[in-house]
């Protein structure tokens, strides 16, 4: 595991280097704004103790797994927090998809997969499937952003990440701003399996970053079982919106 020094919730003591960086090149808390002392990381130690989190229970169905119930091939799934329009916690998600701070993503990844690993999640889990792109949105964006997510994964559980076996290929209107029936009709045959021996026998682990109607995961989740039947899927998404 890389970071060794970093602590279970990745915040540590900073060297003389980091302090010097830090007055030359200040960095900001991804939720409130303000500047960050240079201990912490990514997020000032207030926001991260009050991230409205989601616990995860195997014995208890979460909302993240009612909202993927309908997908037979469905073992498990979580995501880290919870927020609504409102809340300052939207901006984790402005700064990783939009504001091109993709570490945030891994950081926070990093830090809910210690805490899972603890209770199980990655069980039988073979490998680590992030929630493609289109290819013009990935050039336009510079990276994807659950590839960042899954990295962070990666580097507490160790699990291989497969990026190609399915591919994003319709550009759909965009989803914000949308009624719930229309993302729904607006993410049939958003994915292709480019790749299904990469996949078959396999258990997987779904990343995304945000999981709103369910829509694009069930639309990809359904892809994968017409292609590879036998597919047994897991999700994780960093959040729920409410
Ligand atoms: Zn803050």
């Amino acid at each position: 595991m890389k970071n060794d020094s970093t602590g279970p919730r990745g915040y540590r003591r900073p060297g003389l280097i980091r302090m010097l960086l830090d007055f030359v090149f200040p960095h900001y808390c991804k939720v409130c704004g303000h500047r960050l002392d240079p201990s912490e990381n990514e997020l000032c130690i207030t926001c991260f103790l009050n991230m409205p989190r989601l616990e995860y229970n195997k014995d208890v169905i979460n909302p993240t797994e009612k909202m993927l119930l309908t997908e037979k091939s469905l073992v498990r799934a979580v995501s880290l927090m919870q927020y609504s329009k409102e809340s300052d916690y939207r901006n984790i998600l402005f700064h990783l998809k939009y504001w091109h701070h993709p570490k945030v993503g891994q950081w926070l990844a990093r830090i809910g997969a210690a805490e899972l690993k603890e209770k199980g999640f990655f069980e039988g889990i073979d490998c680590l499937v992030p929630l493609p792109l289109t290819f013009r949105k990935e050039i336009q964006r510079g990276y994807n952003q659950c590839v960042f997510i899954a990295k962070g994964i990666r580097q507490v559980t160790g699990l291989p990440i497969i990026g190609s076996a399915v591919v994003r290929e319709a550009e759909h209107s965009h989803q914000a701003g949308l009624g719930k029936y229309q993302r729904w009709s607006n993410a049939q045959g958003l994915f292709r399996v480019a790749d299904a021996d990469a996949l078959r026998g396999k258990h997987i682990l779904i990343i995304d970053d945000v999981i709103t109607t369910g829509a694009t995961l069930c639309s990809m989740i359904d892809t994968i079982e017409a292609a590879v039947p036998e597919i047994k899927v897991s999700v994780f998404t960093l959040a729920l919106a409410k």
